[in-house]
């Protein structure tokens, strides 16, 4: 009889949201389309694809535009199936069988997931109340423990916080591990150390398509590290990773420099008016506390996490449910915005018996 591995045999498929919802600000994808002229240009490419043809396994000219509009050097740059592909090549290429890996809880899933597969042991630092990462503590508890590689998010999916460049330089120098620094949001802050990344003998930094320029569906991340590391990734990947149609299609719109300025502008400003909606919430006392977003979404702490997640879910609204008292909800189109908003505001003041608003505040004027 077959008897499967062990280290699987538990795994569960992940479990994106099901069902049918009309707003969906659950997965921190960018609400904005690209334009109509460059999804035009993305059909065209496309359509010239050699199909027969294997695609260039270094993604040559996906790279090149990558690194040209980062203002760095594509020998720097690996391309991926999505940065998730590229997380679970840094798992088996970079570290041996039972060697620790240290993530700082809570963060993005998909590191702690990838430990067990690797077969590689996975040491969890909580991040405390206020869910910021102290740079001193991760180096003494890399130190204690003997960790090979730290990898975490900057800014940080869940919390939405980020950690100051000067710190992240900080805990690079101030170890011999590797660190993998997962930058999927830093298009929404200014902080980057994409531009220095090279220069570290023990970093790789890694960003995606998915987030502020608008392909999660293209499926394009990229790694940035030392040419020596560079190397190893190119050389453990599958030679094959990124298909000619993603290829093709993401390098329009890395040629574009709109999505990176203009798009990126308008995405936080529904940022920002979805802080400031939930702020309000807050000085009201009906949510306990709106963190400082360094992202394109919103991480809150509510007494009552799950009614209010229930009470979104009950009017089509997608947001994700993090632990026992935390949402983490996705900026959307100024309309989406309002209606989480509204759908937030009048549910918790009916439950604290104020009775159905006659009208939100939130409504537009
Ligand atoms: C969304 C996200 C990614 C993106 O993964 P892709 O596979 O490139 O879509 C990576 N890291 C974090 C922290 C994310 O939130």
């Amino acid at each position: 009889m077959y008897i499967p591995a062990d280290k699987t045999r538990n795994l569960t498929p992940y479990q994106p949201i099901e069902g049918n919802y009309r707003i969906r600000l659950d997965a921190n994808e960018s609400f904005l389309l690209p334009t109509d002229d460059d999804r035009q240009a993305m059909a065209q490419a496309a359509a010239e694809v050699a199909f027969n043809r294997y695609p260039d396994p270094y993604a040559s000219e996906l790279c090149a535009d990558f690194a040209k509009l980062y203002g760095i050097s594509p020998e720097y740059v690996t391309a991926g199936n999505g940065s998730d592909e590229l997380i679970s090549i840094i798992y088996y290429a970079m570290l041996e069988k039972g060697e620790k890996v240290l993530t700082l809880t809570p963060d993005f899933s998909m590191y702690s997931f990838y430990s067990s597969i690797a077969e590689t042991v996975c040491v969890n630092l909580d991040k405390g109340a206020d869910m910021e990462i102290d740079v001193d503590t991760v180096l003494k508890t890399i130190e204690r423990e003997k960790i090979r590689m730290v990898i975490f998010s900057n800014p940080c999916n869940p919390t939405s916080l980020g950690l100051r460049a000067e710190e992240v330089r900080r805990l690079i120098l101030g170890t011999d591990a590797l660190v993998v620094v997962d930058e999927a949001y830093m298009d929404f802050w200014d902080q980057t150390i994409i531009r220095e990344a090279h220069h570290y003998d023990n970093l790789i930094l890694l960003r995606t398509c998915s987030k502020a320029l608008g392909m999660a569906a293209l499926r394009i991340g990229f790694a940035v590290a030392n040419p020596a590391i560079t190397k190893i990734l190119r050389a453990a990947k599958s030679p094959y990773n990124v298909n000619a149609v993603s290829q093709a299609m993401a390098s329009v719109v890395l040629k574009n420099p709109l999505y990176k300025s203009v798009y990126n502008d308008i995405i936080i400003t529904s940022r920002d008016m979805l802080i400031n909606g939930l702020k309000r919430l807050e000085s009201e006392g009906l949510v306990e506390k709106v963190y400082n977003s360094r992202t394109n979404f919103a991480f809150v702490k509510l007494d009552d996490a799950d009614g209010v997640f229930n009470s979104l879910a009950d009017r089509g609204i997608a947001v994700r449910k993090i632990g026992e008292n935390h949402l983490r909800i996705t900026a959307g189109r100024e309309e989406e915005n309002r209606e989480v908003l509204c759908a937030i505001s009048s549910y918790l003041r009916m439950k604290k018996g104020e009775g159905y608003e006659n009208r939100c505040i939130f409504a537009k004027d």
